[in-house]
């Protein structure tokens, strides 16, 4: 008897971000990667530091993690992963996905992100590497258009869009910084994130006055 050899890896995703907090937006973008691309799991990376946000205020770590964990414990398919947090320094998807390609040789990756992700791809350190080394899917995000003629994007490696799979996802208007500002503003937050990351936010007192939570 002949047995055909499974030739086709099976995929997981990553989803990066700083999830300060986490939101439906980022649960719903998981999610329909998953399903589309038929992905085992979906791993939520939160940033240790973000290079692009150094001037901002972030949520201390154990905070954003702790939220992330809150917020997926309901799926399955869902992970939360330290790795970056454990690192030394800011946080680049580059080592990530080379951590990954170096111990889950037998599965694809896809990493995920929003339209506006994509437009400061080129700010990303050794974006024209990182383009050869996985698939990228991008998801739609109200106020951004997935558009590869869009002059914002033409910087970008050509190869890279041999990796980018485009998908249309529910689109919600929600950010993260309009959490934090509706929370500091004492407006409601409800229905913008799952309750358990609202109940930990009240808990802590989180984004309410300045300084709360934030690492020193
Ligand atoms: P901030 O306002 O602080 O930048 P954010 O809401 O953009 O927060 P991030 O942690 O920066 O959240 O995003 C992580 C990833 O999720 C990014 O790739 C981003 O494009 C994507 N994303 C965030 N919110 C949405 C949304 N509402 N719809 C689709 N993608 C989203
Ligand atoms: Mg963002």
């Amino acid at each position: 008897m002949i047995i055909m050899e499974r030739t086709d890896k099976s995929s997981f995703g990553i989803l990066g971000g700083t999830f300060d907090p986490i939101h439906y937006g980022h649960l719903i973008a998981a999610e329909y990667a998953r399903c589309e691309f038929n992905l085992t799991r979906v791993i939520f990376m939160p940033a240790a530091r973000p290079p692009h946000k150094q001037l901002e205020y972030v949520l201390a770590e154990e905070h954003r993690y702790k939220m992330v964990e809150l917020a997926i414990k309901n799926n399955p398919a869902f992970e939360v992963s330290s790795l970056e947090m454990d690192r030394e320094g800011y946080s680049y998807t580059v080592d990530t996905i080379e951590y990954f390609l170096k111990n889950c040789p037998e599965q694809e990756i896809y990493f995920i992100m929003g339209a506006d992700s994509l437009l400061f791809m080129d700010t990303w350190k050794e974006y024209e590497r990182l383009a050869t080394l996985c698939k990228f899917v991008v998801v739609t995000r109200p106020g951004y258009i997935l558009d590869k003629s869009d002059k914002r994007l033409q910087h970008l490696p050509s190869g890279l869009w041999n990796n980018i799979r485009g998908l249309q996802i529910p689109g919600l208007d929600i950010s993260s910084s309009d959490i934090r500002k509706r929370a500091a503003e004492g407006r409601p937050i409800k229905y913008l994130l799952p309750p358990g990351v609202e109940e930990y936010i009240d808990y802590h007192y989180l984004y309410r006055e300045e300084g709360t939570g934030y690492d020193k």
